[in-house]
């Protein structure tokens, strides 16, 4: 590893920009050479008014990242600490958890180690959560919030955000807590028009930062709560994320290199602007989805596993053909250069995915594919 001492010289960058194209993880992905470099910037005191401009001036930008005029929290933990932060700030005492893969699983069982009363309604992996299911359910239970992860990443399912929004706020004093990890800066989320109670995201996903940094919009009605949830702790509790995001500072001592890089990738993502994101996102997904079908007619039995219409704009699941193993294809790639996931839990023998999220190209996309074909197909 060279790596150290020749991170400065413009060689070494060059190089990295060349080798850009061949991390396909659904999490952490690729980030850019420009954005890794960000972080080498000297400290600063976090109670200067250094740091003060630093987070003034990446709010508007965060803003329409997570289309909000709510002020967005840049917290220093992965994204399951907001997560944890969301229910504990936001649900009273009686939670249905929508599951329907590893992580909206993860947020119910958050859910129960916080102590409330929660209950999963769940479908098979790779279905999504229709909005009268959700109704019927919240009829039937006294709930007083909603857990959804908007993109599953262990299984490519999307579910539509948009449509529970509206079942449980017509279910009456209840709040959407919305896990978009895997949604925000890749699928279109509109916090404020969609009324998503609170949503979070992590930054090792599809804004394509290293990890290390949870961001979050609460509206109104969850920092209601919030004021008086006596278990709301300490770590995560919105009353002072709030209080200090709008005098531009943060509760705690900010993992000050990663808002670095934030802030270079803010100004990357302000260039393509959100909706060209969006669009580039939308571009992969279909050409991977597009590829599956391709293969299938020359007698590959691959099959996406989430089914049309609710698939993610980000990460595609993709099942094997019988006897093919997950793990053996992503050593073969590895082999070749390329990095993927294999399947989920109970889904890794069986399955792949692919994490076309971030930073990444149609192009990009398509030499992996192109590399995959020659695995599933010599
Ligand atoms: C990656 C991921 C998480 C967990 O994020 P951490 O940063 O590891 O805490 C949660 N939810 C979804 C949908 C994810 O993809």
């Amino acid at each position: 590893m060279t790596h150290a001492t020749t991170m400065d010289s413009d060689d070494t960058i060059a190089a990295d920009r060349e080798r850009f194209g061949r991390f396909f993880l659904p999490g952490p992905t690729e980030v850019r050479p420009e954005v890794l470099r960000a972080q080498l910037r000297p400290m600063i005191g976090h109670r200067g008014k250094a740091m003060e401009e630093l987070i003034a001036g990446m709010q508007p930008m965060l803003q329409s990242v997570f289309r909000t005029t709510r002020p967005v929290y840049i917290a220093s933990s992965s994204a399951t600490g907001l997560m944890e932060g969301a229910v504990r700030n936001g649900a009273r005492r009686r939670v249905l958890s929508l599951v329907n893969g590893a992580f909206s699983e993860r947020f119910y069982q958050i859910a129960l180690a916080c102590g409330l009363e929660a209950d999963a309604l769940r479908v098979p992996l790779g279905a999504v959560h229709e909005p009268e299911a959700v109704a019927e359910a919240l009829r039937k239970g006294a709930y007083d919030a909603v857990t959804v992860v908007h993109s599953e990443t262990s299984t490519g399912a999307l579910n539509p955000i948009a449509e529970l929004a509206q079942v449980v706020h017509a279910a009456g004093d209840v709040v959407l807590l919305v896990d978009s990890v895997t949604g925000i800066g890749g699928a279109p989320v509109e916090t404020d028009a969609w009324g998503l109670d609170f949503v979070l995201t992590g930054s090792q996903k599809a804004l394509a930062l290293p990890p290390g940094l949870a961001l979050g919009v609460a509206q109104p009605s969850v920092l209601e709560r919030a004021a008086t949830a006596a278990g709301r702790g300490t770590y995560f509790d919105f009353v002072e994320l709030e209080k200090n995001i709008r005098k531009h500072q943060t509760p705690n001592t900010p993992a000050l290199s990663l808002f670095y890089a934030l802030a270079v990738q803010l100004e990357h993502i302000r260039a393509e602007t959100i909706e060209g994101r969006w669009r580039r996102h939308e571009a992969m997904a279909r050409r991977c989805w597009a590829w599956v079908d391709e293969m299938r007619e020359r007698g590959v039995a691959l099959e996406v596993l989430a089914p049309p219409g609710y698939r993610s704009p980000t990460v595609t699941c993709i099942r094997l053909p019988q006897g093919t193993s997950g793990p053996a294809v992503v050593k073969a790639l590895e082999a070749r250069g390329y990095v993927i996931a294999t399947g989920y839990g109970e889904l890794k023998d069986t399955s792949i995915r692919i994490g076309h999220m971030g930073d990444h190209t149609v192009e990009e996309l398509d030499a992996v594919l192109g590399e995959l074909e020659g695995i599933l197909a010599p």
